[in-house]
């Protein structure tokens, strides 16, 4: 197990995004061990306004160690207001090898879930098992854009390996939880060739996929034909979810027709 950097304190926990599927959400940790590189939005935000100052120090995690106490505050005044609490849009609730971190988020979802608020969680570490005495009401997630460990270890070094995190999304399903995939930031064939059908194969369990492009990268603009690209690997995403009933999601910006077919996301 690896230990967080150190610790910082805030001064408020639950805020509303302007993202396009979220609701709430909660950051309780400074930093990212996995480090992606697609690039990070996240690290790329913090960067420019001086919260980090370099991908190395991203990667050194500082645990908010006043998480609980402030949602003590909050959630009494929030809840009526609240749908659904995200965790995390700019670190990783089950970052890999943190146990501090994942005591934490569980204690943070098992306060909101008490309260009655429902939890969404996006991981690229490995949900835990306990997940599945909280709130049924939870959706668990994973980001799955390939099923190559070559491809996963240079543009997410610090995080799970696929068949773990997967393995550990499907433990959950087993056992009566709502998951949910995300297969975003998916790469142009010049990052890595790839049959996107075999990755939505393999997931073909789970109860919403939502996919998207690959934002802020100039190799991703350097691919000739990559809207073209991303219009057909969409339409395939959509043709296997109503094959297999599965809800969808497309990202804005994946699909560059005028015409989009409408999203089943619920
Ligand atoms: S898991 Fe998310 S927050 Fe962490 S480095 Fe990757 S993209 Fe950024």
């Amino acid at each position: 197990m690896k230990a967080v950097q150190g610790y910082i304190e805030r001064k408020s926990m639950l805020y509303l995004t302007g993202v396009e599927y979220g609701d709430y959400t909660m950051n309780h940790v400074l930093g990212c061990a996995h480090g992606c590189k697609y690039p990070c939005y996240a690290f790329m935000l913090k960067r420019r306004f001086g919260q980090v100052s370099s991908y190395e120090d991203w990667l050194k995690p500082f645990l908010v160690s006043n998480t609980l106490e402030i949602l003590d505050k909050e959630i009494p005044r929030l809840k009526s207001k609240i749908q659904s609490v995200q965790l995390c849009f700019t670190t990783d609730p089950f970052m890999y090898g943190y146990e501090e971190i994942e005591k934490m988020s569980l204690a943070a979802i098992r306060k909101l879930n008490n309260a009655g608020v429902k939890c969404i969680v996006l991981s690229k570490g490995i949900l835990p098992l306990e997940l599945a005495s909280y709130s049924k009401e939870n959706e668990y997630g994973i980001t799955l854009v390939s099923l190559s460990e070559d491809y996963r270890a240079s543009m997410e070094p610090g995080a799970a390996p696929y068949s773990t995190r997967l393995s550990a999304l499907k433990a959950l399903h087993k056992n009566g939880c709502k998951t949910w995939v995300s297969i975003e930031p998916y790469p142009t064939p010049n990052l890595i060739e790839q049959d996107l059908e075999t990755v939505l194969e393999a997931i073909d369990f789970t109860d919403k996929i939502i996919f998207g492009r690959t934002n802020y990268s100039k190799e991703i603009t350097m691919f000739k034909g990559h809207r073209e690209f991303y219009n057909e690997q969409a339409e395939q995403v959509i043709a296997f979810c109503k094959r297999k009933d599965v809800q969808f999601h497309i990202k804005e910006g994946t699909i560059s027709n005028k015409h989009r077919p409408a999203d089943e996301y619920l």
